[in-house]
């Protein structure tokens, strides 16, 4: 039987959403050393975020509340990566993920390695999926391009790389790997690299705007050809 992979971050779920519900633990952590209660504290991460990008941002909210020091820096970091975070998969991959769920279903994502399973968990996917694989559990050099979790997928399911679709976002890494492999593969055009240029050895086979277009039709249509 065919297998669906899915890609994790903007393939299933808004990943900004990951990062606002982080800023808002840090300012939690925040309100009450700085004296300024949480809601604004978040407003300037927002405002930092949008001027200055993401990695400026608790430099920025610590140096403007008098307290910017390295120490405080990776409390900050240390609060945005262990919080448990609340999110909510997309409404098509909602209705993707139970359009199929009697498929094998399975995830790779790369990140880290807590952070990743702290995101699988609230979007209930650890239940969802016959297995979630955390590039980074088998070391830096497994991450994507690598096909390597791919292969533990056929093998796994005793299937070839031809009967495994692959649904990412990110044309920079997702497709390249396994594409020569002979693997099958899908790009969503959202989220940060919606509108990334690449070069053709980086495209997937098809490209969609949403997760609806996967229907068993367009499925049993790729598998066949
Ligand atoms: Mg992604």
């Amino acid at each position: 039987m065919p297998v669906l992979v899915f890609d994790l971050d903007d393939t299933l779920y808004p990943e900004l959403t990951y990062v606002h519900s982080g800023f808002q633990a840090v300012a939690a952590m925040l309100a009450e050393r700085t004296g300024t209660d949480a809601n604004t504290l978040v407003r300037e991460m927002l405002m930092t975020e949008a001027t200055q990008g993401r990695g400026k941002v608790f430099n920025e909210v610590l140096r403007t509340h008098g307290c910017l020091s390295a120490g405080m820096v990776h409390a900050c970091l240390r609060t945005y990566r262990q919080h448990t975070p609340t999110l909510h998969l997309h409404p098509d991959a909602e209705r993707c993920l139970t359009r199929f769920a009697d498929w094998p279903l399975y995830l790779v994502t790369d990140g880290h390695k807590g952070v990743q399973a702290r995101k699988v968990a609230a979007l209930g996917l650890f239940e969802r999926m016959r297995h979630a694989y955390i590039t980074n559990r088998y070391g830096a050099h497994r991450a994507k391009p690598s096909p390597y979790c791919f292969e533990q997928i056929c093998r796994r399911e005793q299937v070839p790389p031809a009967q495994v679709l692959y649904v990412g976002d990110n044309p920079s890494k997702d497709f390249v790997g396994i594409r020569p492999l002979g693997f099958r593969t899908v790009r969503i055009r959202r989220g940060n690299y919606a509108h990334l240029p690449h070069a053709a050895s980086h495209a997937a086979e098809h490209e969609i705007d949403s997760l609806d277009e996967l229907t068993e039709d367009f499925l049993t249509t790729l598998f066949q050809s």
